[in-house]
């Protein structure tokens, strides 16, 4: 695996009707969206396993919007990717989002990305309601470092 994962924001990451990360007075002040509780947590430990940590959303907020809310949550994105660029990727395919065209290599969503699959990455579904969102997207990336090791075994046999 490269390491390269990327989120969604509505009912992902934002709007999530439950508890949220706390917010500052500046992010207060700057409005910053709040974010979904263990977003913070998460992205933290994604950095310590080297991940390269991005956004991929539909919708149509400026990329500094998005980066300020981030900040304001002490957290630095590497990639953002929003409603314009996704327009472009998808065009021609059943897709709502294509993360390899941006180089991700999982993407985490509330739904999945179409009927037809973006065979080049692995789409994480959460709900929006998990409280244990942020463990299930760790666990199962643990899962997919496991795959690599038998894919690289078969090969050595053959
Ligand atoms: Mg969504």
């Amino acid at each position: 695996m490269r390491n390269t994962i990327s989120f969604d924001l509505d009912d992902t990451l934002i709007g999530c009707d439950g508890p949220v990360e706390p917010l500052g007075m500046l992010g207060k002040i700057l409005k910053a969206e709040r974010l979904r509780l263990g977003t913070r947590n998460l992205f933290r430990e994604l950095r310590s396993q080297s991940f390269s940590v991005g956004i991929y959303t539909s919708s149509y907020r400026p990329h500094s919007q998005i980066k300020n809310t981030f900040r304001c949550h002490g957290l630095k994105l590497d990639r953002i990717v929003s409603g314009p660029e996704n327009e472009v990727a998808i065009r021609g395919t059943r897709l709502s989002k294509r993360p390899s065209a941006f180089g991700f290599e999982v993407h985490v969503d509330d739904a999945p990305i179409g009927s037809e699959s973006d065979y080049q990455s692995t789409v994480i579904v959460i709900e929006k309601n998990d409280p244990e969102w942020d463990k299930g997207v760790l666990m199962k990336l643990q899962s997919l470092t496991e795959q690599v090791p038998e894919f690289a075994d078969a090969d050595r046999v053959s």
